[in-house]
C-alpha cells in the first residue's frame, strides 16, 4: 500500500471499551499487533464519549457521516468529530486512508461478526477474505432510511468488526483477544490484496438486513411486552414460524407472526433500545463472488 493507509478506529462508541483499551496498549507497544507492513493510522473515534463512558455526547457518531450535514457544519460534538476525522484521515485528508476498519462490540449474543454497508465491490472483497479466513457471519446493512451516516461509508473501503457479547463499559480479555484477531486478519487480507496474493472464496454468505422490530409500546413509550424468552440469545439462528416475537408480563404472546426464513440479529442489543429496535431481521443469502470485487480492492490498496 504505497501512499494510502489503513485507518483503524476504536471507541466510535464511548461505552464500547475493549477496542480502545487494545488500541491504547498497542500505542504503548507497537509490536502488539502485526500490521502486515501496512501504514496504519489508529484513532479513538469519540474520545470525549470514551472519557465519559457513554455511547455519545450529543448524537451517535456512527450516524454522523452524512456529507450534507457535515458540509453545512451541523452542530454538536459528534458532527464536529466526524468532520475532523475526515479532515485528518479521510481519503483526501492530511494522512489519507483508503480503508477504514471500525472496531465495535455488542451486548447481543451474536459472537463475532462483520458488518458491511451496501454492496461496494471493495467492501465485499475484504469481507469475503476475512470470512474465508475466520468463518465469521456477515451482517449486510442496506436500504434502511432510518439508519444512515455510518463511519466506514465515508472511506472508499470499510468494514466493521463487531465482537461480543460483552456488557457496555466492561473490559474482557476474550473480547480484546478476538478484536485483535479480527483486526490482524483484516490487515493481512489487505496486504495480500496489495501483493496480488489474495484468493477469494467462491461464495460470500451474507445475512441481508430486511428491517427491524420494536417492542410493543404504550402511548407513553413504556414497553407492553418484552423480547420473547425463546427468542432471546437466538441471533443468527433459524426461527420456526410458530415462534412469537414478544411476551407480556401475564404470559401472553404478542407481535406479528414470524416469517419462515427470517433470521434475527442484535436481539435485545442494549445500544438499540433508544433507537426503538428490539431486534433486526435478516435473510441468509449465498452470493457467488464476482470477478470485479478483488480488482476493486486491489486498486484501492495499491493506488499510487
Ligand atoms: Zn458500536
Amino acid at each position: 500500500m504505497s501512499s494510502c493507509g489503513v485507518l483503524v478506529v476504536a471507541g466510535t462508541h464511548g461505552n464500547e471499551v475493549n477496542a480502545p483499551w487494545l488500541l491504547q496498549q498497542w500505542q504503548a507497544n507497537p509490536d502488539l499487533i502485526d500490521t502486515a507492513g501496512l501504514a496504519v493510522q489508529k484513532v479513538i473515534g469519540n474520545p470525549e464519549a470514551l472519557r465519559r463512558r457513554c455511547r455519545y455526547v450529543d448524537r451517535d457518531l456512527n450516524r454522523c457521516f452524512l456529507p450534507e450535514q457535515l458540509e453545512k457544519g451541523a452542530p454538536g460534538l459528534e458532527f464536529q468529530r466526524a468532520g475532523e476525522l475526515l479532515r485528518l484521515h479521510g481519503p483526501s485528508g492530511e494522512q489519507p486512508c483508503a480503508v477504514a476498519i471500525d472496531l465495535h462490540s455488542t451486548t447481543a449474543a451474536m459472537g463475532n461478526s462483520l458488518v458491511v454497508y451496501g454492496r461496494r465491490p471493495a467492501d465485499l472483497a475484504l469481507a469475503a477474505l476475512v470470512q474465508g479466513a475466520l468463518g465469521l457471519p456477515i451482517y449486510l446493512h442496506e436500504a434502511d432510511a432510518q439508519q444512515t451516516g455510518f463511519l466506514v461509508e465515508s472511506w472508499p473501503c470499510g468494514l466493521v468488526i463487531e465482537v461480543g457479547p460483552v456488557p457496555q463499559g466492561l473490559l474482557n480479555a476474550r473480547v480484546v483477544e478476538q478484536t485483535r484477531l479480527g483486526l490482524e486478519t483484516c490487515l493481512r487480507a489487505l496486504d495480500q490484496a496489495d501483493q496480488g496474493l489474495a484468493r477469494l472464496p467462491d461464495a460470500l454468505v451474507v445475512h441481508r438486513h430486511l428491517g427491524s422490530r420494536d417492542l410493543p409500546k404504550a402511548e407513553n413509550g413504556e414497553p407492553q411486552a418484552l423480547v420473547h424468552p425463546e427468542l432471546q440469545g437466538r441471533d443468527w439462528q433459524d426461527i420456526s414460524s410458530t415462534q412469537a416475537m414478544f411476551r407480556a408480563a401475564d404470559g401472553t404472546d404478542r407481535g406479528e407472526a414470524w416469517v419462515e426464513g427470517e433470521i434475527p440479529v442484535f436481539v435485545n442489543e442494549a445500544a438499540y433500545a433508544e433507537k426503538s429496535i428490539a431486534f433486526s431481521l435478516t435473510r441468509r443469502e449465498v452470493w457467488p463472488v464476482q470477478p470485479t470485487w478483488l480488482p476493486a480492492l486491489q486498486q484501492l490498496v495499491s493506488a499510487a
